[in-house]
């Protein structure tokens, strides 16, 4: 398939055109972001690292049943997916407190949560994606009540497949957030599933092993990425 012009540069992926109005080739840089995209640096083998990574998790879940935009793995740091009209907004599942709910709540990191929660955030940079509720995403037009439904179980159908790829390699799933689009009308998984986009902690010694590494200036970030995708077998080459 041949790549076109790029549409959307994003703060860790660009979003080209191809010749098939239903596909784009996604790329992954080695931009990394934090707080909204006000610290932006650039990681040696991120792109590649969270390529390998998000292929291989969503792969994972397509054998599970899910619906994924991803086809096919181009090279290091291409993608091939399907064309989404993507719900602008996030969902969060978390089964461990770190992150926002613990500034929202005041409550400890590490507390574990008797059931998995569900959250929903508006993906808007400048207004810092403020949590949104299912009446405002139907009161806005974002998504209708039964994408919500579709969204949410998703959601937590995933949570189970991979809580249980993670434990297996000695990893909790923290929290993580996914994004949900439309292909001509069918709800599937978009974007990324990777160590950027959600938390893994070493189940013994709690070790941070995702991007709060670099969120939290402490180092050996891609090395950490690295150990994870070798933990649950995930080719990085
Ligand atoms: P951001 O927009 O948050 O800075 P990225 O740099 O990861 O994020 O950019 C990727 C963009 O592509 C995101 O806006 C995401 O919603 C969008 N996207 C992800 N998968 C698809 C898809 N299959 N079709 C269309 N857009 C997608
Ligand atoms: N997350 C993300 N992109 C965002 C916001 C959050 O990938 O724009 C991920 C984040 O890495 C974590 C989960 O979603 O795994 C929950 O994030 P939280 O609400 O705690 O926000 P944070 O404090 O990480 O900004």
């Amino acid at each position: 398939m041949e790549k076109k012009q790029e549409l959307y540069r994003g703060k860790a992926k660009s979003v080209y055109e191809t010749d098939d109005a239903d596909h784009y080739i996604m790329l992954y840089r080695d931009d990394t972001s934090a707080f909204d995209g006000k610290v932006i640096k650039q990681l040696d083998r991120k792109g590649k690292t969270n390529n390998h990574f998000n292929f291989f998790i969503m792969k994972k879940l397509e054998e599970a049943g899910i619906p994924v935009h991803v086809e096919k793995m181009l090279n290091d740091t291409e993608c091939l997916v399907k064309k989404l009209e993507m719900v602008p907004v996030e969902c969060v599942v978390r089964n461990f407190c770190a992150g926002s709910i613990c500034r929202r709540l005041g409550v400890e990191e590490g507390l574990e949560l008797k059931q998995p929660t569900f959250e929903f955030f508006l993906k808007n940079d400048e207004l810092h994606d403020p949590m949104v509720n299912d009446s405002h995403i139907i009161s806005f037009g974002w998504g209708t009540q039964e994408q919500i439904d579709k969204m949410k179980e998703l959601s937590f159908k995933i949570n189970e497949v991979l809580k249980a790829l993670f434990d297996k390699a000695g990893l909790l799933l923290v929290d993580y957030k996914l994004e949900f689009g439309l292909y001509h009308g069918q709800l599937m998984l978009g974007d990324e599933f990777s160590p950027d986009g959600c938390r893994l902690w070493d189940k013994e010694t709690r070790k941070k092993l995702d991007k709060d590494r670099f969120r939290q200036g402490l180092g050996g970030v891609i090395e950490a990425y690295e150990e994870v995708a070798r933990r649950i077998g995930c080719p990085l080459d």
